[in-house]
Parts: C-alpha cells; sequence; structure tokens
C-alpha cells in the first residue's frame, strides 16, 4: 500500500463540536480513512504521534502556554488547517474579549481567579501562519470532506467568497427581514447553503464576514428594522467580536493586539 499522509488533530479553547462532526464525515466517508494515517484524534483514539503532515486546529488561542504549543504543531506540519469557527475566528470564545479581564476572571473562577492564565482569544492565525480554513460553527461535514481531498491532492481549498444571502435567494426563501426578523446574511461568507435562514432563524455569521463587508451599511438597516446599538453589537459579538475590535483598533490607528 502507498505511505498514506499522516494527519493529527489538536483541540485549543473549544467545544470539540467540529472534531465530532469529523467523526460524522468519516462515518459517511470510509474511503478517507484509506487515503490518510489518522495519528492523533482524541475524540476517536488514545494514541498521540508527533509525525504528521496534516494538523487539523480546532479551536481559539485563550493563554500564553497555547502559544508555544501553536508554534510546535506549525514547525512539525506541513500544512495547517483551522478547522471551525473557533480557530477561524476566535468565535464565541472571544464575547469575552470587551469584558475587563479580572473581572471576567473572578467572575468564572472565584477566589481561584489567579490560578488560571487566560487573556484574550484569538483565532489560531493570529499566532501561526494558516494554509487552509474549515468555517462554520460547527463546520459542515461535506465541506470538511472537500477541503481534505483539496489539500490531499495539493489544492488551496475553494470557499465562497459571496454573502449567505446569494445562497438564501437561490432556495427561493422569504428573506427574515420581510418576515420581522433580522439577519447577518448580507455580510455573512456563504457556503452553509443559507441553513439557519432556511430554518427561519438569522445568520449569526459563524463563517466569519465576506470580503470588503459594508457594515455600516448593514448597522443602518438593523437599526430601521428595530434594533438598539446594543442589540446590534449583540448580534454582530456572537462570532464577529475579534474581527469587529480589530477594525475598531484599526480604524483609530492601533496595532495588532
Ligand atoms: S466552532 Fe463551534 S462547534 Fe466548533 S469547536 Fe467552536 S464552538 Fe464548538
Ligand atoms: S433571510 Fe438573511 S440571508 Fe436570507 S436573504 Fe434575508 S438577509 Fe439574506
Ligand atoms: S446561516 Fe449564518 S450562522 Fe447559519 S450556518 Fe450559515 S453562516 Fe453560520
Amino acid at each position: 500500500m502507498a505511505v498514506r499522509p499522516k494527519v493529527a488533530f489538536f483541540e485549543f479553547t473549544s467545544c470539540e463540536g467540529c472534531q465530532l462532526t469529523v467523526v460524522d464525515s468519516l462515518q459517511t466517508h470510509p474511503e478517507l480513512l484509506e487515503a490518510v494515517e489518522i495519528v492523533r484524534f482524541r475524540e476517536a483514539m488514545s494514541e498521540k504521534g508527533d509525525d504528521y503532515l496534516i494538523a487539523f486546529i480546532e479551536g481559539s488561542c485563550t493563554r500564553p502556554s497555547d502559544e508555544p504549543h501553536l508554534k510546535a504543531i506549525r514547525e512539525r506540519a506541513g500544512v495547517v488547517v483551522a478547522l471551525g469557527a473557533c480557530a477561524h475566528l476566535g468565535g464565541v470564545n472571544a464575547i469575552r474579549n470587551r469584558q475587563e479581564l479580572s473581572e471576567l476572571r473572578r467572575y468564572v473562577y472565584g477566589d481561584k481567579a489567579e490560578w488560571y492564565e487566560t487573556y484574550p482569544a484569538r483565532p489560531i492565525s493570529a499566532v501561526i501562519p494558516v494554509d487552509a480554513t474549515i468555517p462554520g460553527c460547527p463546520i459542515d461535514r461535506e465541506e470538511f470532506i472537500r477541503v481534505v481531498k483539496a489539500v490531499l491532492q495539493g489544492r488551496a481549498p475553494q470557499l465562497p467568497d459571496y454573502p449567505v444571502c446569494v445562497e438564501c435567494k437561490l432556495k427561493e426563501n422569504v428573506c427574515l427581514y420581510l418576515r420581522g426578523k433580522t439577519c447577518l446574511g448580507p455580510i455573512a461568507l456563504a457556503g452553509c447553503d443559507a441553513i439557519c435562514p432556511t430554518y427561519g432563524d438569522s445568520c449569526e455569521a459563524c463563517r466569519g464576514l465576506i470580503p470588503n463587508p459594508n457594515i455600516e451599511s448593514l448597522k443602518n438597516v438593523l437599526a430601521e428594522h428595530g434594533l438598539s446599538v446594543e442589540q446590534t453589537m449583540a448580534k454582530m459579538t456572537m462570532f464577529l467580536t475579534y474581527q469587529t475590535m480589530e477594525s475598531e483598533a484599526a480604524a483609530h490607528g492601533n496595532g495588532k493586539r
């Protein structure tokens, strides 16, 4: 049998829901197990191999001690793939970034607050170069398969660069704005087949932003539909706290944190 590329999965701050989706994907695409050798995958095996070509990293960087760990993975891996919104965007973990850190620690850890190292949550691309991304919270199982196949063939995986509204229109959904609701579809990166609006829920942009999103214009639309500044901020911060704070910092002339 030909030598199969070695693959490892790593988890940082996350719920591990994206890795569970990988397990799901492998059940319907067992052919992938013929194409790679998995050497580390906490969801499915106890071995912890340190020799791998492709590293899938789930979760955000939330502690100083995460940084050397991420850098060591980057040094060993030929290809690093960010798996899911926590790794890709900072995701829900970054909601806390707008809170004062010492207060937050006291709230969560009480009088043991000083025992725990923690700092503002960041996507892994803020610490190491990333070669490919599988967006979403959780990831889409079919997109996972497509990205893996592209990586194995030495191709850059293609993700859509248009908004969720395009997929939503193709599904002939009635827009949520016409049903008395609001939605981030106009600025959110497509690829999920507009699953949330299709089932009547607002898009929260778990796959991140399209290139050059007109956020100010969307904020005006949200205001016209009755959302207060606080409600708009709450909507924008489910998955996009890190990105919106970076934009604010850039607008005020601050560099990267
Ligand atoms: S992106 Fe969502 S499903 Fe995936 S690990 Fe993070 S919180 Fe869990
Ligand atoms: S429901 Fe959301 S995604 Fe669908 S068309 Fe309206 S704004 Fe766009
Ligand atoms: S509709 Fe929006 S929130 Fe829902 S999966 Fe797609 S990008 Fe994520």
